[in-house]
């Protein structure tokens, strides 16, 4: 092929060639493209309309969204040497969350799985082909489900994108459909498809598309057992055609096409009333083989007994829990962990307030007391660690606002002056917020 300086079949200047694709006129396109024997020519833009085809339909890779640059690792590692190790992730993983020991030691584990799994599968040899390591996270609101996530894909500088469960509907209702997951991972990954493909995607409150009632499929379940349908393939690995603002799929829209194979997928979710499940089981247990176990039971902490058969009686499809291997859970925060998550963690919430006052030149100080003060206002609204962030806020407010003008060089939070802020608030109100 070459490009318009031959004149095809020898008749007239090459201003009166055109496109035989499109009929484009030359002086109308970029470029005109000659075949060898000078019989056809093919403009640019068909020539760009070939190309979305190609792409799209997976024949070849997209080279221009390929070479897009982003702040990500660059290549997923190539040698075991290159891994972290469990203990190293979960060393990591300890800078950030406070407690949560047995959930930190599940999720470093699968993710070294994750990633030695990208090397065996990606080395072509060996016959063991290794499946995913899903992971779905149960525990209480506020105990850091979404913080453990955040920090791995920290760590692992990947994408990592949070999507609640609860807005994703199948398609063709009013929602989102589940491909949009993958849009906002491509968003934050700023269109970089190698760096999006090997990322990190959050479900949080899957417990919320659980199947309502016991039987499976009566009726349309739209918002339940649809989307946990939807999910499944999504799960385990395959190519998604991917719209690439999001939003509803449409026909004539551009997709990106995204294989999930390589994106690890954390699911999280409070599973309000699974120790009911659990304690069933257990009991069902007890009165054939299992008794003796049954017996030594801690009833104060079911969770810890949670199996995937709990998590199907809840709601979740068995296929879905099926793509969820690796299944850990999040124990509620005890005062002391709440005590520490406030000073403790590398952005604990008082060195985030202690350096927001530096930047005004004011040295800031809470009396131990205050800090026990706030913990106990946490466990009193059943928050989590989430409530110590408002109730700090709270507190704080009123001084965020005077001390920047004020000239004051240093500012003690007194527990009398906590107690103030916090008897000002109406806290009927600001519980529903949270
Ligand atoms: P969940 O996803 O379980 O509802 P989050 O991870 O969103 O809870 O936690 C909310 C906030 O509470 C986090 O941003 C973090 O500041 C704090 N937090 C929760 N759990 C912990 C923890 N175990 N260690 C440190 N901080 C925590």
């Amino acid at each position: 092929m070459s490009n318009n300086r031959n004149h095809k079949g020898g008749n007239g200047s090459s201003e009166n060639e055109c496109c035989d694709f499109c009929g484009a006129k030359r002086s109308d396109v970029d470029l005109l493209l000659t075949s060898g024997d000078h019989r056809l020519n093919i403009c640019s833009n068909c020539i760009a309309e070939g190309y979305k085809m190609l792409v799209h339909s997976g024949i070849i890779e997209d080279s221009v969204r390929k070479t897009s640059k982003t702040s990500y690792n660059d290549e997923a590692p190539r040698t075991m040497d290159e891994l972290l190790r469990p203990v190293q992730i979960k060393e990591f993983l300890d800078r950030y969350v406070i407690g949560q020991d047995r959930a930190k030691r599940y999720i470093s584990v699968a993710v070294y799985n994750h990633y030695k799994r990208l090397l065996c599968n990606g080395s072509g040899d060996g016959d063991v082909e290794i499946d995913k390591s899903n992971i779905l996270l149960i525990g209480p609101t506020g105990t850091g489900k979404t913080l453990i996530a955040k920090t791995i894909a920290r760590l692992l500088k990947v994408p990592f994108t949070i999507v609640d469960a609860t807005v994703l509907t199948e398609a063709g209702y009013v929602g989102e459909d589940v491909e949009s997951i993958l849009s906002r991972l491509l968003q934050v990954a700023d269109y970089n498809l190698e760096a999006a493909e090997r990322g990190i995607v959050f479900i949080d409150e899957i417990d919320k598309i659980a199947r309502k009632g016991d039987n499976p499929s009566i009726t349309r379940d739209v918002s339940g057992e649809g989307v946990q349908q939807a999910l499944l393939k999504m799960l385990e690995g395959t190519v998604v055609n991917v719209p690439p603002k999001g939003g509803r799929k449409h026909p004539d829209q551009d997709f990106i096409r995204v294989n999930t194979k390589n994106i690890l997928f954390i699911c999280g979710g409070a599973f309000d009333g699974i120790e009911k499940k659990i304690a069933q089981r257990l009991n069902t247990r007890a009165l054939g083989y299992g008794r003796v176990q049954a017996d030594t039971v801690d009833r104060n902490n079911l969770m810890q007994y949670v199996m995937p058969q709990d998590v199907r009686s809840f709601g979740l499809i068995p296929e879905l829990v099926g793509r969820l291997p690796v299944l850990t859970y999040m124990e509620s925060l005890s005062k002391q962990a709440l005590r520490s998550i406030l000073t403790e963690p590398k952005n604990a919430i008082v060195r985030q307030y202690r350096r927001l006052f530096e930047m005004d030149g004011v040295e800031l100080q809470f009396e131990d007391e205050v800090l026990d003060y706030i913990v106990d206002k946490a466990l009193e609204f059943k928050l989590g660690a989430r409530g110590l962030r408002s109730i700090c806020e709270t507190i704080m407010t009123d001084t965020m606002f005077d001390v920047p003008s004020s000239g004051e060089r240093r500012f003690v939070v007194t527990l009398e002056y906590a107690r103030q802020k916090m008897e000002k608030t109406n806290f009927a109100a600001w519980r529903q917020v949270i």
